[in-house]
């Protein structure tokens, strides 16, 4: 393949990093609906074949399952591949706290290896990063160039954004210095079929307690707020982004509109399924680790995207908690009868 073309509508060869997870295997599914090619490296970590099942029979998509810090195999799947989408990452805030050395380590160090391989091969690469770069900031909307204020080195829940913030360094700083096209995408809080709430999202978690009629788990007083964005809206932006010819060298939000706290989303979940479940408020130092700190409010600024791509979120959260309902009722009725046999 010539990767000296610029010309990115046509076909392309794409590597998705961690394309086995929840938001890599739908970034999968858009782009071999476009009639890409798509390369999946995971190391089903957190990552699941079930994700990809459905995929296994398609000759245009090939899971390749290993570390992100293998050089060897980023240099092998890089040569092959014309865009990289890097969003494998140790993600979620329990397995951040709970495993502090593992989240540092594969978010730097699996980042520069990324680079290092696009760079060989001149790729062009979109790295995944978070919202969890604004910190504990209080200006809302977050907007890509607002201060940021972080908590100390004590407190690991800051390792994961400042982990993020050198990947996003880093990637700005090989397309300065290096001329590597990248862009850096902050990810907000991404929903949709397909998450699971092992490692802490609060979505799938409060909708699989209300289908088992176990009480829902509020963690502090409920009055934090999140803006929750449809995952398939989530990869059509990633998407559009990657193949953009003026998002090279920018960092842009990516998230959800309706603001809500979680006390209010608890109630919603029982709404849209009818629970009986009660609420219990459970405090941060139980729910995670002492001296935890939340965010209060989190909101994206969308500005920049909406201007350069007139993208906004498609469903509305009613929309998206219908549809995390179908999906979870769906696996507890089929594993129930699993279990039954
Ligand atoms: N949360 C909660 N109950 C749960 C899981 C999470 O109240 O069972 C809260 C969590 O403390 C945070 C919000 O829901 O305030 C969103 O949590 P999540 O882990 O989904 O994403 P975050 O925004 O923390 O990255």
């Amino acid at each position: 393949m010539n990767k000296a073309t610029n010309d990115l509508s046509s076909p392309l060869a794409w590597l998705i990093t961690g394309g086995a997870g929840f938001i890599g295997s739908h970034l999968a599914d858009r782009l071999l609906a476009a009639g890409h090619t798509v390369l999946a490296l995971d190391d089903l970590s957190t990552g699941r074949l079930e994700n990809v099942a459905h995929l296994a029979d398609d000759d245009r998509f090939e899971l390749h399952r290993g570390d992100i810090r293998d050089n060897s195999l980023l240099d092998e799947l890089a040569q092959r591949s014309r865009i990289i989408v890097h969003l494998a990452a140790a993600v979620g805030v329990q397995l951040i706290v709970e495993a502090p050395v593992k989240t540092i380590e594969t978010n730097v160090l699996g980042t520069q290896v990324v680079l290092e391989a696009a760079l060989r091969h001149r790729c062009r690469v979109l790295v995944a990063s978070s919202s969890e770069v604004y910190g504990k900031g209080t200006k809302i909307p977050f907007a890509e160039d607002d201060d940021v204020l972080l908590g100390p080195t004590s407190r690991n829940r800051w390792a994961y954004a400042v982990s993020k913030m050198v990947d996003e360094f880093l990637a700005l700083a090989y397309h300065r210095e290096r001329e590597l096209e990248t862009i850096c995408v902050r990810l907000f809080n991404t929903v949709g079929p397909r998450q699971t709430g092992r490692y802490g999202m609060v979505v799938p978690r409060l909708m699989s307690q209300a289908l088992r009629g176990e009480p829902l788990t509020v963690y502090g007083d409920g009055n934090q707020s999140r803006c929750f964005c449809d995952v398939r809206d989530v990869t059509d932006a990633i998407a559009r982004l990657a193949t953009h010819s003026r998002s090279t060298g920018q960092v842009f939000n990516i998230g959800g509109t309706e603001e809500i706290s979680i006390r209010d989303l608890a109630a919603r979940v029982l709404q849209v399924t009818g629970s009986q479940s009660g609420v219990q408020l459970i405090p941060y130092d139980e729910a995670y680790a002492p001296g935890f700190e939340d965010m209060q409010r989190r909101v994206p600024d969308l500005r920049r995207i909406e201007s350069l791509l007139g993208w906004r979120p498609s469903r509305t959260l009613d929309q998206i908690l219908s549809g995390v309902r179908d999906g979870l009722a769906a696996a507890v009725v089929s594993s129930d009868a699993s279990q039954a046999h």
